[in-house]
């Protein structure tokens, strides 16, 4: 009998009670930093399971840890639970249509409701099966707010919440199953606040200096800026003040939110440097002042062959996500709502056979560790913790293939059976990688050996500048 066997048959059991926990976080939506109500839904159920429970990790009110055992090694699962600004969608609907129950406006758009309850399920099922069997061994989970400002663990980590880890394992809803993991980029985001003077816009122009000609200018520096980048690299941005209604006032201030992606944190931290160089000229421009106000950032990932081994395995035992006829007519029915050249290019990812007209992703591309990894100018700070600690982490199919993250369809898709047979299917391949590590040491030692030896030559370059802490602590000062 392998470990997943006996882990899947209490995976088996609990299912119920967690799929109505990932069901209750998509029906309260919350965003970043204000996950309240999910972190108190997820705490009960932990406790219910016999956890010890850490509150507020880093200061932060919305991370805890919830544990189990008290001796051998550390291994944690990480589990997210926020949600994202404008989109509120009702469940199941094939039309872009606002959820009637829901009050905040938000939705989870990158279906982080399942990975929340996923990875608890994986924990609790991975201590009970400790418990049961007698053996040593450390389980802990990790609820992780704000994963949407690619942030809530960095700040984490920059805590030194993950100092006694000695893995790290997780997983991501998507719309295919691939467990080697693609490589992610360097994140930061940082506010730019202009000061300028008011005055009459018509009758005293020469005495008003202007807050929103600055960020208009610093936008306009910026687009001459994108030329001299690297392909890879990324820039954006979003007004969250424009100073006031009335054009025949010369606006006294604006704000600017903008995020700079780059391949890796020394990357990103020279070209955002270059963004405040042309910030500043901005600001000398229009005689405005300007205070930059850093927000947060994430690392690149760093894989980890040994464990993605160890992941695979486990998921060539499981076989296929055992979706049926239905949950296939039901996705068909989001398929037809997208282009169908995007269908073909995931079916051309999987590896599909021409023709194959299948929209639900139930089968897992073969490892090919002598592949190039992808890379997707996306970012985790899932990426800050796999410095810190050997992390893997699968991407499950519980959507229809073509679901773009942060889209109507992937919030629509979020409670229907086949987003929770992802869900399960993912808390067996992760508690049974994490199992395997308990169960024998060596393979534990040879993730570390690994993840060990990169470190040495490269050591984790924390992205997140000295004296920057988290969003929800910066009022409290
Ligand atoms: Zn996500």
């Amino acid at each position: 009998m392998s470990n997943l066997t006996d882990v899947g048959t209490i995976i088996d059991v609990l299912t119920p009670e967690f799929t109505a926990l990932s069901d209750a976080i998509w029906d309260h939506p919350q965003l970043r930093w204000a996950e309240y109500d999910a972190v108190d839904r997820h705490i009960a159920v932990a406790e219910a399971h016999g956890a010890t429970i850490t509150r507020e990790i880093g200061g932060i009110p919305t991370a805890f840890s919830a544990e189990w055992g008290t001796d051998g090694p550390v291994i944690a699962f990480l589990g997210e639970y926020d949600a994202l600004a404008g989109l509120s969608q009702a469940s199941g609907s094939t039309e872009c249509a606002p959820d009637p129950d829901n009050t905040t406006g938000c939705g989870q758009g990158c279906g982080h409701h399942l990975l929340g309850a996923g990875a608890l399920l994986a924990a609790v099922s991975a201590a009970k099966f400790l418990a049961e069997k007698n053996l040593p061994g450390r389980v802990r989970y990790y609820g992780c707010p704000a994963e949407e400002a690619a942030a809530g663990k960095s700040f984490m980590v920059k805590a030194g919440a993950f100092a006694d880890v000695d893995a790290t394992v997780t997983w991501h809803p998507n719309s295919r199953t691939f467990t080697r993991q693609t490589r992610t980029v360097a994140y930061a985001q940082m506010y730019f606040h202009y000061r300028g003077v008011a005055s009459h816009a018509g009758a005293a122009p020469h005495r008003g200096r202007s807050a929103l000609d600055a960020a208009e200018l610093l936008n306009i520096g910026v687009n001459f800026l994108r030329e001299h980048m690297p392909d890879s690299a990324r820039i954006h941005y979003a007004f969250t003040d424009v100073g006031g209604e009335s054009p025949n006032v010369v606006q006294e201030k604006s704000s600017i939110y903008y995020v700079v992606r780059a391949e890796t944190v020394a990357e990103m931290r020279e070209l955002y440097e270059r963004v405040f160089d042309v910030a500043r000229g901005a600001a000398q421009m229009t005689g405005t002042e300007l205070s930059i106000e850093f927000d947060g950032a994430s690392a690149e990932i760093l894989p980890n062959d040994v464990l993605e081994e160890v992941l695979h395995r486990n998921v060539t035992e499981l076989g296929p996500i055992p979706f049926d006829a239905d949950d296939e007519a039901r996705a068909k029915t989001f398929a037809d709502t997208y282009e169908a050249k995007e269908l073909a290019s995931e079916r051309a990812l999987m590896g599909l056979p021409r023709g194959d007209t299948r929209v639900l992703a139930d089968v897992v591309p073969p490892m090919d560790i002598t592949q190039p990894r992808q890379l997707i100018s996306g970012s985790t700070d899932v990426g800050d913790v796999s410095w810190v600690t050997p992390t893997v982490q699968i991407m499950t199919a519980c959507m229809s293939m073509g679901t773009a993250p942060h889209s109507w369809q992937f919030v629509a898709q979020g409670k229907l059976p086949a987003a929770h047979k992802g869900m399960v299917y993912s808390a067996k391949a992760i508690a049974g990688t994490a199992l395997d590590l308990f169960t024998d040491p060596n393979l534990l030692a040879q993730a570390r050996k690994e993840f060990e030896e990169t470190t040495a030559i490269t050591p984790y370059d924390c992205p997140i500048p000295d004296g920057v802490i988290a969003p929800p602590l910066r009022n409290r000062a």
